[in-house]
């Protein structure tokens, strides 16, 4: 996190406190009006000192709570249900008084509070809590005003700490296309005698952890400019008509320093399709609107370059990609083999590696994971290190940190009942055998059913190289895979539970898309149905969507009663495997492949 950064969060965090202080305020101030009132005496509730004293000596009192320091005291009855509060003239020759009666065999309750904070709070504080309100809230008001003035700028000081194109591994061709820009920005009139016309904008698209931020700091950085930077969901909370002015201000600020990039991350959150007319939609679309008129607004003689990230480039709103806006687009992919190998040099150079460490089966081991997951893995791998006392990263850290990053942490303390145990076996078993024979389907790398993070138990697959094609037949079986979980369950203990919800969710994804994105559906055909508008779809036929519907439950259905048929055939080893699991909570490969040898 860069200073600025930091320093903006800083200016949520004083709102954030702000507001909770001024809750808190009103809280203290709501109870402390509760006490008072309930301290009020109220005729019905209050019982005389006398009475008291006589009532105690017809043996009529059950229970009487003292508060130190208060002479309020709170009596209960025998024969009544609501207590009484009664004030004391001297609570220490009082409390020895109903000590004598319990010693003389009086069957008497005294409970004794400590000091209650609220009693402690001087009466002058009280009085001045309106006061304090009032200016919290002033300064709050104040505060949102403020931010809407501030862009994040990064001055000459903090430039110099700035991110190169050495930080950003792998990305080799999309470094190639920026380096252009960095060019530009370096020296513009290079290009502008030449009459060569600079985009404008550049749309980085791709995952979150990807790299897109680092790559456009890594601009800023090789380029030697200032790095505006602001977030899309910055733009649109709070008050109305502040995006459009936050966009205006965010830009006068380019101008005058100019060269340098602006930064737009998330921009889907104020630059997503214009349809409806809705409240938020209508703020959206007037920064959307401030965006489009400041981008056609400056020559490109002002060298000013905005990049913008998204991770939804399906949402954007077309105006944005037309020529002078956001003409180029850059995707940025998760990283490939190489990709994730360079990613994770990086990232351990400052760490105190062991000698057992393969940097290259580890990226063999992370295929599909980003940058920022790869990263997060040798952090965490780094803190187990440390906890477990060992002298430097071992290669078992890495793989507990890989295991924790995807599955979460091992819940060992947890207790889990015989019944649900069961269930976990043969639900992880299920996963396993049926994967086992699905050929398209990787191997199996470990079985547990020690709980980690919000699963149950979970089945770690052997990840092969990366792909860049799944075909039909293995997205069918990973279907298979998927529901082999709730298929065990069902057909060993008759019952299904809440287990698979996971399993559920993302098979039907994967089903939908299926149907919808890659037209593998043969009633369907190769058509594109996804996130279209309701009108859109009415020209594949009005029961369009009942069809979908239709064929992603065939799908379904067709992996749910493969899944239970090879069960069935293979129960011998299903039940094999739950064993162990019962046993030993955790199956490794060359024990799991054992079986079914
Ligand atoms: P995005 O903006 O795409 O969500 P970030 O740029 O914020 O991703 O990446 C988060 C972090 O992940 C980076 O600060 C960096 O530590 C790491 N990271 C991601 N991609 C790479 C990469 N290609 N090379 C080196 N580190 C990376
Ligand atoms: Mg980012
Ligand atoms: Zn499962």
């Amino acid at each position: 996190m860069s200073k600025k950064d930091k320093e903006n969060n800083k200016d949520k965090k004083l709102l954030v406190i702000l507001g909770s202080v001024i809750i808190l305020l009103a809280l203290i101030a709501g109870i402390v009006f509760l006490y008072m009132n309930e301290t009020k005496e109220d005729d019905e509730k209050t019982l005389a000192y006398t009475d008291l004293i006589k009532e105690m000596s017809y043996g009529n009192i059950e229970k009487i709570e003292m508060t130190v320091g208060s002479t309020t005291v709170k009596v209960k009855m025998k024969n009544e249900e609501e207590e009484k509060t009664s004030i004391v003239p001297n609570t220490e020759s009082f409390m020895e008084l109903v000590q004598t009666k319990v010693a003389e065999g009086n069957e008497i309750e005294l409970i004794q509070k400590p000091k209650s904070i609220l009693a402690q709070i001087p009466s002058v504080v009280i009085s001045l809590l309106p006061t304090a309100i009032m200016l919290a809230l002033f300064i709050m008001i104040f505060k949102m005003q403020g931010l809407g003035e501030k862009g994040k700028v990064y001055d000459d000081t903090e430039r110099k700490t700035k991110v190169t194109f050495d930080d950003v591994a792998g990305l080799d061709e999309e470094k190639a296309e920026l380096v252009e820009i960095v060019d530009f920005l370096k020296r513009p009139e290079k290009f502008v005698k030449m009459g060569a016309k600079i985009p404008k904008g550049v749309l980085l698209y791709g995952k979150p952890g990807t790299g897109k931020t680092l790559i456009a700091k890594a601009i800023a950085g090789e380029a030697d400019v200032p790095f505006i930077s602001m977030s899309g969901s910055e733009f649109i909370e709070m008050f109305a008509g502040l995006g459009a002015s936050r966009v205006r201000k965010l830009f006068e600020k380019a101008r005058k320093l100019a060269p340098c990039i602006v930064f737009i991350d998330e921009i889907d959150a104020i630059g997503s399709r214009r349809t409806s007319n809705s409240g938020a939609e209508t703020e959206n679309n007037q920064t959307l609107n401030q965006l489009l008129v400041e981008m056609d607004g400056f020559s490109s003689e002002e060298t000013i370059i905005v990049l913008a990230a998204t991770n939804r480039p399906e949402m954007l709103d077309n105006a944005l990609l037309r020529p002078g806006r956001f003409d180029r687009q850059i995707t940025i992919p998760n990283p490939d083999l190489k990709g994730r190998l360079e990613i994770l040099k990086i990232h351990s150079k400052d760490k105190k590696l062991s000698e057992d460490i393969n940097l290259e089966s580890i990226a063999e081991d992370t295929a599909g994971f980003t940058g920022a997951e790869l990263a997060n893995i040798l952090n965490e791998a780094a803190i187990i290190a440390t906890k477990m006392k060992h002298e430097d990263i071992e290669n078992q850290d890495v793989e507990e940190a890989i295991k924790k990053v995807t599955v979460g942490l091992e819940k060992r303390q947890r207790v889990i009942s015989d019944k649900d145990k069961k269930l976990t076996a043969y639900h992880e078993a299920g996963h396993a055998v049926v994967s086992k024979y699905l050929p398209t389907q990787s191997n199996v790398k470990e079985v547990s059913i020690v709980p980690r993070g919000v699963a149950g138990g979970y089945t770690m697959y052997k990840s092969d190289e990366d792909k860049y094609y799944i075909s039909k037949t293995e997205m069918q079986e990973k279907l298979i895979a998927l529901l082999g979980g709730r298929a065990a369950e069902k057909l060993v203990l008759d019952d299904i539970s809440t287990g698979a919800s996971n399993d559920i969710e993302v098979a039907t994804k994967i089903a939908r898309d299926m149907v919808t994105k890659y037209g593998m559906s043969d009633n369907l055909g190769p058509i594109d149905f996804q996130g279209k508008e309701p009108y859109e779809m009415q020209m594949f036929g009005e029961n369009i969507g009942d069809k979908i519907g239709q064929e992603v439950k065939t799908l379904i259905d067709t992996a749910y009663n493969d899944a239970q048929t090879l069960l069935k055939e293979h129960r011998d080893k299903l039940d094999a495997i739950a064993q162990v699991l019962l046993e030993k909570e955790k199956i490794n490969e060359q024990e799991f492949n054992k079986i079914f040898e």
